[in-house]
């Protein structure tokens, strides 16, 4: 079974019925997630309107989906998109996701999750189309309270070299919230933990825990560990995040709604580095380099609601997911 039939085989029918040929656009199609939500939604007949500027994403996880008749590539920035189409459903996944990265682009990051946000959501207004916010686990920045459910307020550092991530993530969550209340649009929020799978980049400051273990492991050069390694983190499998994404897209009883979107299991990151040299059966040493600046110690998320609301968790173990990636790796078929 394919990845995507397994995420499809995991919505009901009524969940399939509300995504089924309808008109999307999702930015930051060509990212990680962002393709594997735009591939699954092909599959439902639906057209796909994939907005992306490449910054990170990279066309090879698009490649196979540009000869479908229902998939369409804007290359732009969110900020600077527009349009006289409308859509059933706008999916605003367009962010850089990886600390080592946004840190040095902090402008452009909070701009995709300010400006790009709010033509979004105008967007959305003018198409009476559900908007979904591909938020993040890092609005609770360096939560206190583990594991973390949706009504923790957060402890963030507004002027940290993170909080262009986090503060964006944030004020885009508060505009989603203005949008609902003042102009009764439809919104849901998902609060994404810490997910990896096939097509996650590894590459320079892109790279991200697992994905970046991994190819380091692979080709026996140093695991770098940030810290004493000690930090933790619930990483979850892209087929059980788009899942989850998905269930609060299609849901009768998620308007208005935020969730976590996580795999509960919490991993330290030296255990992490150990599971994947042994998984890949690698040669390499650890070495511990200088902690990252702001980097929360904990997390791991509390999950309740979206087990009640949504029917929803995560079915794949880290380490199921993590053979899966270094399958995926070892052939490279995006
Ligand atoms: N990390 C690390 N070495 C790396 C990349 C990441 O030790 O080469 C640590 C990082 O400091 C953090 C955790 O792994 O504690 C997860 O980092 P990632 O960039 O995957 O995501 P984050 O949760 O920080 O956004």
């Amino acid at each position: 079974m394919s990845e995507v039939d397994e995420i499809l085989n995991q919505l009901t029918t009524e969940e399939k019925e509300k995504l089924m040929t309808k008109k999307v656009l999702i930015t930051g199609g060509g990212g990680f997630l962002g393709s594997w939500i735009s591939e699954t939604l092909l599959a439902l007949n639906t057209k796909v309107y994939c907005l992306d500027n490449f910054s990170t994403g990279v066309r090879r996880n698009i490649e196979r989906l540009k000869n479908n008749k229902n998939f369409y590539l804007i290359e732009k920035d969110v900020e600077d998109f527009e349009t006289d189409e409308t859509f059933d459903f706008i999916f605003h996944f367009a962010s850089r996701p990886a600390p080592d990265d946004y840190v040095l682009h902090p402008v452009e990051t909070l701009k995709a999750n300010s400006i790009g946000t709010l033509k979004m959501l105008e967007l959305s207004k003018r198409s009476n189309a559900t908007f979904v916010y591909a938020s993040s686990s890092e609005v609770y920045g360096d939560a206190e309270i583990i594991p973390t459910p949706e009504d923790y307020w957060g402890k963030v550092n507004p002027i940290g070299v993170r909080s262009c991530y986090d503060e964006g993530k944030r004020f885009s969550e508060a505009l989603c919230m203005a949008y609902l209340r003042e102009y009764n649009l439809d919104v849901r929020i998902v609060r994404i933990f810490n997910t990896f799978g096939p097509r996650l980049r590894a590459d320079g400051a892109y790279g991200r825990a697992i994905s970046r273990f991994l190819s380091q492991a692979l080709e026996h050069q140093p695991v770098t560990i940030y810290g004493d390694g000690q930090q933790t983190r619930s990483f979850t499998y892209v087929t059980d995040t788009v899942t989850g994404i998905l269930k609060a897209t299609a849901s009768n009883v998620a308007r208005g709604e935020v969730f976590n979107i996580g795999n509960t299991e919490e991993t330290k990151i030296i255990d992490l580095a150990i599971l994947i040299i042994e998984l890949t059966k690698s040669k390499s040493k650890i070495i511990f380099l200088p902690p990252a600046k702001d980097d929360p110690r904990r997390r791991r998320p509390d999950i309740t609601k979206a087990m009640l609301k949504l029917k929803w968790a995560p079915k794949v173990s880290i380490e199921e997911g993590i053979k899966r990636t270094i399958k995926w790796l070892r052939n490279q078929n995006f």
